[in-house]
Order: C-alpha cells, then structure tokens, then sequence
C-alpha cells in the first residue's frame, strides 16, 4: 500500500512541529496541517506572549525601587497599544522563523482544518490526504463556563488582542494562568480582583508556597476574592461589566477574564471513525509510546492531558519521531518520556519556581523528610523600598539524604530552579548542596547554605 505520506501531523503547536521535524530529519515525507497559526498556543496566546507581558508589568515596581538607589523617575504612564502591538510584531517573527524551520526541513505545510477520515486519511480543505501514520497534536482550548452574561467574558485567547486596556479587571481561576494574569494586569495599572472558587489557588503545589505567594500578591494590592465565583454578569449602558458574585456582592469592572481550564480540542476532529478512544474529559488516550486504539494513529500534547506544559510536549513529539524514523533509536535506545521530576515555573509577581514533591505530597510517600526553609528579604529591597519576600524550600528524604523537593518564590524563582533540576534531577543529595560553594552575593546561595532543618516530617 502506498501513501501520500509517511506521517500527516495536525496542528503546528510545540508537539507537532517538533514531532514534524525531527520526522522529517530522519528521512520520513511528512506533511502538518494548521488551522490558525504556525507555532501553536505556546508561540501565539500562551508563554511566550505572556512572559512578554510580565516582563512589561515589572517596570512600575522598577520605576517606584529606583528612587532608593537615588534615580529620579518622571511620572511613568502605560499604553497599551505599544505593549500589545510590539508583542504581535515579535509572534509574527517568530511564526515566519517556525514557517522557515519546517520548510527547511522538507515538512510540508497546509493551511487549513484536518479531519480525521479514516485510520490513513486526513481530509483538509475538502482535499484527502493518505498517510501511512497520522498525528494528532491539536492541543487544547480554553474552556469557559455557561453563565448569564458569559458572552461578554475574555479568555487567554483575546486577552493578548484587547482593543484597550482595562481600567478594572476580575481575573477568574484558580490555576497558574489567572495568578500570572491577575500579575500582569496589576503591574500594568488596572485595579485588580482575582476570583476563585477554592480555598487558595495553585492546588497541587506545596502549601507554603500557595500561601506565601497569596500573601506577597496581596500585598501588591491585588485584591484576593477566594471560596468565590461570579453567578452573572451585565453590561451597563456605559459599556462596563456589572458582576454578581456567589457572596451576594457586586463589582463593577471593564474585563472580566476566566482562566478556568482548557479543553482538549478533540470535537469534531472524526475520530469517530476510528478506534481512538477518548477519556471523559475528551483527551485522547495513549500508550507510552503514544499510539492511540487505532494502531496508525498517534497523539501527543495537550491532547493528551498528561503534563500541559510546552517542553513536555516538545519531548513527547521528539521521542515520538526519533522511535517511528530512527533506526539508531531501537532496542535499549527507545525513546521514553520521564515525567518525573519536571521543573515548572509560575510567573507570578514574585515568581514561582518548583520541582519534585510538594511538603504535602512527600509526607504521604516517604518515612521522614526534613524540611528546610528559608523567608527572607532580597538585598535589592533593602534599598527599593518594595516590601517582597523570598521564599525557599528543600525537603530531603532523610533515609537517602536526597532532595526530593525545591520550590521557591522570588525574583527569577524560574530560572534558579531551572539550574538546580539539573542536579536534582541527577540524584543530588543535601550533603552536595551543603558542599557546594554558594555565589554571593546572591539570593541563590541560600539554597546551599541552609543548614538545620526547620522540622521533620513522619509518614
Ligand atoms: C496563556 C497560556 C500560558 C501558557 N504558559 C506556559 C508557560 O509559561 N510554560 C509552558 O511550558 N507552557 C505554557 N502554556 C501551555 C503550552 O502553551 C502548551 O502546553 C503547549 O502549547 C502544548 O503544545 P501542543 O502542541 O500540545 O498544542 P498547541 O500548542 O495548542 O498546538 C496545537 C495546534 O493545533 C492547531 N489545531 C487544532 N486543531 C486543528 C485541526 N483540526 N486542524 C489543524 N490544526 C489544528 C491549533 O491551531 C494549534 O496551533 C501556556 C498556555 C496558555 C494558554
């Protein structure tokens, strides 16, 4: 039987587009289809639009710690059309170079929807294209809940396009994207309320770490409305948004954005007409290797709902291509994806960063864990005025004296946990930490000279 393809991909996020070029390095004719833009969320409404947007929130606090050093701000004032007009230049840079890399690779692009026809088919555009394998990394959408006056919310998808920028804004969720929200509009000058519906935000992180965050955001005026919701929203006559909330309460604001969850994009995709079977949440289910029921078919990604997260989708869509079209991957070289230990990051104001078990988590799994802690001043606000704190974290499983959980909230909390997934990932004990030389001076030196554990934790 011969195919039009090796390997049709659809959608050109981050798994598919690293599942499509490595693919086609190895020699397979490959084909991706996209529907809306090249690069996917992550590229074009999601980590790099929005770390963009931090970046641009900070400077109001920059603006108020320089007097301390003795610099003399003139009155700073914010527009918004720069920040979001800049930013689209640098996503449509950005979409050029993914459009460069792919043709380059020999991966063929198509422009429009693919649909699943049958276990070798994908239909787009009304053209049927065969392949002899085909992958779905679609990824997700925003999943936004049915209220009275829902059509007049904004999810992540238009906050990044906003005609103007709100004076007033509730952000709605629970999860790292409504805390780095609520940060960004905060810093960027709008009278923020951010709404939950539990008890604290940031489920499954480490407690400390939610609280401790909780408290720093409140205390750079974010207003913190949890065990809360909104039941209905109404636009008034002058274009505001009136919300009614689950206490009984009004607000009155400009935007109201929900980050309360995405779906897997599987509707309407045909699967129906193969043996993909999908989990209740619509995700497609796979193996480890991420072949779907159908043995033809694949999957990786958001669509998958296992880690949603760019770089793991990246690794998903690598192994992927390297074990379907390299040979030198066979056997003891099988690729597998590990999702143990995955550093993340939450850029909220002050950021988190976070790898391994939360305090929580370890006390569940291990026999005794010391916790060691560190709540500090950064040197910079000795001077700046500005009142932050650090938070550092180290839990040890003291039977092995190995780290088995760092989690920070801080300046550049991100980039220091990237530095020591590394070591951790690589099995560091504390007696390494304790022997490492600190750089000083530095907030990240903390992390090798805590000493005494704060407490113990027993199973
Ligand atoms: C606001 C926001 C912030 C985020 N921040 C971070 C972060 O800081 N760090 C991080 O690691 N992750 C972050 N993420 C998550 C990250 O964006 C995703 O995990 C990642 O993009 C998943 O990649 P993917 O390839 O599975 O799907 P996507 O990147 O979503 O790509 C799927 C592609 O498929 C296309 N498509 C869908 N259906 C079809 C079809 N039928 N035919 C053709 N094309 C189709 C879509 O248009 C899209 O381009 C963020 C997400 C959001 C929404």
């Amino acid at each position: 039987m011969s195919y039009d393809y090796d390997l049709f991909v659809i959608g050109a996020g981050s798994g598919g587009v690293r599942a499509s070029r490595i693919a086609a390095g190895l020699g397979a004719k490959v084909a991706v289809a996209e529907d809306l833009y090249l690069g996917g969320t992550c590229v074009n409404v999601g980590c790099v639009p929005k770390k963009l947007f931090v970046y641009g929130s900070h400077f109001s606090e920059e603006f108020e710690a320089a007097a301390g050093f003795g610099w003399t701000v003139g009155k700073a004032s914010f527009d918004w059309p720069t920040l979001r007009d800049n930013k689209t230049k640098e996503i449509e840079r950005l979409n050029g170079i993914y459009d460069r890399m792919l043709g380059n690779a020999g991966v063929e692009i198509i422009e429009g929807r693919g649909t699943v026809v049958d276990s070798h088919t994908v239909a787009v555009n009304g053209k049927h294209y065969t392949a002899e394998r085909i992958l779905i990394a679609v990824g997700g959408w925003p999943s936004v809940p049915e209220i009275p006056g829902s059509e007049h919310i904004i999810s992540s998808n238009e906050v990044f396009y906003m005609e103007s920028f709100p004076k007033r804004v509730i952000v709605v969720g629970g999860g790292y994207i409504a805390v780095e929200f609520a940060g960004i509009f905060n810093g960027l000058g709008s009278e923020t309320h951010l709404l939950y519906r539990g008890d604290l935000f940031l489920r499954g992180f480490d407690k400390d770490i939610r609280e401790f965050t909780a408290n720093e955001m409140a205390k750079k005026g974010i207003d913190l409305k949890f065990n809360n919701n909104i039941t209905a929203i109404e636009k008034q006559t002058d274009g505001c948004l009136l919300a009614t909330l689950t206490d009984g309460s009004k607000l009155e604001v400009d935007a109201i954005m929900y980050a309360t969850g995405r779906k897997p994009k599987t509707e309407n995709l045909g699967l129906e007409n193969t043996k993909v079977k999908l989990s209740k949440n619509g995700s497609i289910i796979v193996n480890d290797d991420f072949q779907t029921e159908e043995p033809s078919i694949y999957a990786v990604g958001d669509v998958i709902d296992r880690v949603q997260l760019t770089p793991v989708a990246l690794a998903e869509g690598m192994a992927l291509a390297r074990n379907l079209y390299g040979p030198e991957y066979s056997g003891e070289n099988h690729q597998k994806v590990d999702y143990n230990f995955i550093a993340t990051a939450v850029f909220s104001q002050p950021n988190i960063g976070t790898l391994g078990y939360s305090e929580e988590q370890a006390k569940e799994k291990f026999e005794s864990v010391a916790v060691y802690k560190s709540d500090f001043k950064h040197m910079k606000h000795t001077l700046s005025g500005v009142d932050e704190r650090t938070l550092m974290k180290l839990l040890v499983d003291q039977k092995t004296d190995k780290v088995i959980g760092c989690h920070m909230v801080g300046a550049d909390a991100g980039e220091i946990i990237q530095g020591l997934a590394v070591a951790i990932k690589a099995g560091a004990t504390k007696a390494d930490f304790d022997s490492t030389i600190g750089i000083h001076p530095t907030a990240a030196e903390e992390f090798v000279t805590m000493r005494e554990p704060a407490y113990i934790l027993e199973k």
